[in-house]
This record gives C-alpha cells, structure tokens and sequence, in this order.
C-alpha cells in the first residue's frame, strides 16, 4: 500500500472542504462568468502560499506549486472546471442555489474543492521533485472554457508533461474510480439541415415540392450511415433534437422549407468523417430525388477525450495503491457525452477519470435539477490528484 496515503491527512480537513463545496453550491456561476468562485480559488490557493496566475482563459486560475525538489524540471497539470449550469434547483437543502435559474446541476463545485483539497495538501507537504500546476478552468458547459485557457498560453507558461482531470459518476458506487485508457467521451458535432421546397395548398400537393416528405425520408435515411457505414464494433449516434416547418396554425399550408438540427457523437476521426460526407451524399441526393434542395451546416464542437494509455494505467494503478482493486473499474465503458478536457489531451499525454459518487438510482443525475454534490467523495478525489502528483515526480528516484 501506499506508504504516507495523502487520504489520511486530506481526511482532517474534510469538513472544511465540505463547507466552501456548499458555498460554491450556492452561489452557482455560469461560463466566462465565474468571478466569484475564480476569486474564493484564488484567495485559496494564495492563503495556503501558492504562486497564482489569473486571467488565463478570462476567469481561469491557474496555481503552480513547487515540490521539495524541482530539478527533475518536470510538471504535471490537473484541472477542474468552475462552471454552473442554466437549470432551477428543485432540491430543498440549506445549501440550495440563491440564483434562480441557475445551479450546479453538474457537481462542478465538487471538482473545485477537490482540486483545493489537493492544492492545500500538495503544499502543506510538497513530497514530490517538480512542480504542481493547479488548472481552475471556467466555461466547460458548451463554451469551451479549455480553449480559452489554451489560446492563452497555457501549456506554453506551464509546460506540463501529464495532465489529469476527474469527473464525478452517479452510476458507479460511491468512491470508485473509472477509468479506460483510450476513448472516455465522443465527439460532439451538431448539425443543421435546411430543405427547400416549395410551398402550397395542402390539397394540392401535386402542385408543390413538399419539403415535410424529404425531411421524413431524410430523418431516416440518415440512421442507416449507423447501422449501415460504420463497422459494427465502432460506435456513433445520430440524434435529431428539433424539427421546423410551417405553422400550427395553418394545417392545410404545404410550407416552403424544414429545417432539421441535431447531434452526431463519434470517438474517432475516421467514423466521425464518414458520418459527415455520408450525409452530405444522402441529404443532397434525397433532395434531389424529390426535386427539393437541401444544404447541411456541420460544425465540429468537443473533440473525442480520449486518455493515452500509459497515463491512464498508471492512474488505474495509482488508485488501486490508494483505494485497493475492489475500488478500480480499469475498462469503464465509454460516455456518448462530451467534455473539452479533450482539447487539453490532444496536447499532452494525460487521463480523465471518474469519481463515483452514486445516487444515480435515487434519480440524482448530471444535469437533473435534483442532483447535489455527494461531500463524502471529496477526500477520494483530492487524494488521488495528490498522489498522481507524488508518484509521477517522486522525490526518491527508485534505483
Ligand atoms: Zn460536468
């Protein structure tokens, strides 16, 4: 086992890390807008002596801590996103969201603290030959917070060799972590189609191109790039989440266009390719068919998070040191869900694990107006950033 486990020592000041947990809870703050929160890290990390950087990706904090040792000249990065979400609280505890509409129906006030736990360990006893850099990264929800840190410089002012980061799980038990080392989210495109008709009376629809037709072949057709292009053991979704045309309140009007916007998820860039020009064939012949047009807007969001794999055994093993294998699920299925650590790891090596937290069969899931934080994992995930730190930078080189 593990010889001083950071889990003992970061235990001691769980309560305290439970109390700013709900704090952030509270007082939820959207992307690019997370001044409070950047401000309570900041004061944080520099109460506990920490060099802070600000400013890197707007409201992004970035703190470096220096081991006992810095002359292996190496670093590692673990980030945590600061972001809320756009959703009414429904729960009804003390802790509850002060802003309506507002919530951290994600648990990324739980990522924070966690990263904090770690910041005041790894500086209180700076048992490691390198340096720590603490990543607070704004703006994960559909904005794109990791970007913005990145356009600013960020592994180019901090260099960091590995990279990791967590996100809390309600589907697995309390206190395991998951892990894969490859794929551990797709890619998230969304795409727009418009078909072009033309409109008329719905009793004479042999005087129109009828667009609501096209769109319902389209619709699908466009499944059969699944079931039918895409090799069997790989994986995508197609997923339609709105339709437009005409008026509810002209039911005998044939309208002139629809319009179709929806989801593509993928995991590599070689199924994520066909998907898209298999479409642009389908959606351009299937109009033409009908004697409609029809013309696609495909724009690539999230890239695929995928973790390499020597980090992320090492993460596997790590964990299984600190919280012993009954705690460790190596081949964790991947999430058709997407992430923008992704943009971090398509720079350096580096894994995302899962910190489960449990409560998915009570109904409290991510982004559920339900869903709160489970305080109980802190520790955990605060230990385990902590020891990736120690064991990737040991201050005793092993002969
Ligand atoms: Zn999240």
């Amino acid at each position: 086992m593990y010889p001083r486990s950071p889990l003992e020592s970061i235990r001691k000041f769980h309560n305290e890390l439970t109390l700013l947990r709900r704090d952030l809870h509270a007082n939820p703050e959207m992307g690019f807008k997370e001044l409070r929160t950047s401000g309570i890290v900041a004061g944080a990390l520099e109460a506990l002596g920490i060099e802070v950087h600000r400013g890197i990706g707007q409201t992004g904090v970035v703190g470096v801590i220096e081991g006992k040792k810095t002359d292996s000249g190496r670093m590692v990065g673990l980030r945590a996103d600061m972001d809320a979400l756009p959703i009414t609280e429904e729960n009804e505890m003390a802790h509850c969201s002060v802003q309506s509409g507002l919530m951290h129906a994600c648990g990324h006030d739980g990522h924070t603290a966690i990263l904090l736990g770690a910041a005041k360990y790894l500086a209180e006893n700076r048992n490691f030959n390198g340096k720590a850099v603490l990543i607070f990264q704004p703006a994960e929800e559909g904005l794109g917070g990791a970007k913005a840190m990145l356009s600013d410089g960020l592994f180019e002012k901090f260099p960091c060799d590995q990279i990791y980061a967590l996100h809390n799980w309600p589907a697995l038990p309390a206190g395991v972590i998951g892990i894969n080392p490859g794929p551990m989210m797709a890619a998230s495109d969304r795409f727009e189609i418009k078909i072009h008709g033309r409109g008329g009376h719905g009793a004479h629809p042999y005087q129109t191109i009828d667009p609501i037709i096209v769109a319902a072949q389209l619709i699908t057709a466009l499944q059969t790039i699944v079931s039918r292009n895409i090799h069997p053991v790989e994986s995508a979704v197609l997923s339609f989440g709105h339709i437009q045309a005409g008026s509810p309140a002209a039911p005998s009007v044939i309208p002139s266009h629809v319009t179709l916007i929806g989801t593509v998820r993928t995991f590599s860039d070689e199924v994520q390719k066909t998907v898209e020009s298999r479409m642009r064939k389908i959606i351009a012949s299937t109009a033409e068919a009908f004697g409609a047009t029809a013309e696609i807007n495909y724009q690539r969001q999230y890239p695929a998070t995928i973790n390499t794999n020597k980090e992320a055994n090492f993460l596997a093993d790590v964990a299984t040191e600190l919280f012993g294998a009954d705690h460790v699920v190596r081949d964790l299925i991947p999430s058709m869900g997407s992430e923008d650590f992704s943009y971090m790891l398509q720079q350096k090596p580096g894994a995302y694990f899962r910190l489960g937290q449990g409560g998915a069969e009570q109904g409290k899931l991510l982004h559920n107006p339900k869903f709160d934080f489970n305080d109980e994992v802190i520790p955990v995930g605060s230990a385990l950033f902590a020891a990736l730190v120690e064991r990737s930078m040991p201050l005793e080189q092993k002969q």
